[in-house]
This record gives C-alpha cells, structure tokens and sequence, in this order.
C-alpha cells in the first residue's frame, strides 16, 4: 500500500473520538523513499486549519524549529520523510491516550513498511512511548538507538515544541542537534551493513 493510499484511509478515519475535531486531514511531507522518517505527535492548531490545504504537519512555530535543526545537520524535506503518530488534531498540552494510539499505530506502521527507513527519529516522549511501547521521560530516552525491527533503530529526542518553549535555542537545541547528527550516523552505518 503506497502512502497516498494509506493517506486516504487515515483521513476517513473514524476509529477514535479525534476525528470529530479533525478540520484537515493532517498526514506527511517528506520523501517516502527517504532513510529517516521523523514521527511527531500530532497535528497542533495551525495544521488542523482548512487552510493547510496540503495537510503538512509541522507547519506551525514547533516546524520553524524542527527545520531550523534539520537545516543545520544537512537533512531536508528530500532526504526524509515527516509524519506523526496520531493524524488527528489533539488540544495542546494533552497527553496521546492509549485508545488514540492503538487506533493509529496501524497508519504509522504501515508508513514505516513502505517507506522503509533504515531509522526513525521520534520527536517527544509522546511519540516515542507510543512507538516503543516504554512509559518514559524523553530525558531518559533521548539519544540513544532502539531496535524497532532487525533493520529499523528508533532514536529519540526532543520535540520542537519543547525547544521553541524555551525559546528555539539553548540545551534544547543544542541536544536536538546531537541526537540528528547521531541518527544520520546510525542510518550511514546501517546503510553500510546493507549493501557491504
Ligand atoms: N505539529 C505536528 O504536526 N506535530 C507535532 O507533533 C506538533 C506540531
């Protein structure tokens, strides 16, 4: 199943309660052939608007920081491909239910065998506990490579939310900057490992 069509079933969706508050489908952007997928948490207020015809996430104030930390260590919208783990719209500030997840999941992975990324970069503890199925601190976690399958790692860290908080700058950031430059290098070397 191509993403597109995994797009379309996602925007129908209505096995949770999060549909009724979904304005606009909100999916991915990104290259779906990429090596790195970055899953976020959910759409944010400015993604759920009608106007983001395109249904991107990471439109508003936390994706002017995750593509400032993206422009900084060579990644771009070509070389990976950007999604979220829950599609629909979720007031700031809530943290993902388990129900909302469970009913989500299926869309993330079923991304994650299309796309076939050697390394995912999940981006908060949202994202992260959801995806490796751990209740953590993303302090704890962060930086640090998780086997989700025999040829995908899972690297989390912090969510650009968090970093524009304190003001897009400062350990936040910095740290960002460390946990990308180590998952370029875990996807070089799984790269390596698969054709050498
Ligand atoms: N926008 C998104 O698309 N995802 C987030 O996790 C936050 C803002």
């Amino acid at each position: 199943m191509n993403c597109e069509t995994i797009r379309e079933f996602a925007s129908k969706c209505m096995y949770c309660e999060l549909h009724t508050g979904r304005v606009q489908p909100v999916f991915s952007k990104g290259n779906p052939e990429a090596d790195i997928v970055i899953c976020g948490m959910c759409p944010g207020p400015d993604e759920n608007k009608r106007a983001n015809t395109l249904g991107y996430p990471f439109i508003g104030r936390a994706g002017k920081v995750l593509d400032q930390t993206l422009e900084d260590v060579g990644l771009n919208l070509e070389n990976t491909y950007i999604t979220n783990v829950v599609k629909c719209f979720v007031t700031p500030g809530i943290t993902l239910k388990q129900d909302w997840c469970d009913n989500c999941l299926p869309y993330f992975i079923a991304e994650v065998v299309e796309v076939k990324p050697h390394v995912i970069i999940t981006l908060g503890a949202d994202s992260t506990n959801a995806i490796l199925n751990i209740d953590s601190k993303i302090g704890e976690v962060r930086g640090r490579a998780y086997k989700y399958t025999d040829k995908v790692f899972v690297i989390p860290t912090y969510h650009p939310s968090y970093v524009a908080r304190q003001g897009g700058k400062g350990i936040g950031y910095d740290r960002m900057i460390e946990d990308l430059n180590f998952a370029i290098s875990a996807k070089n070397e799984m790269k390596i490992g698969d054709t050498g």
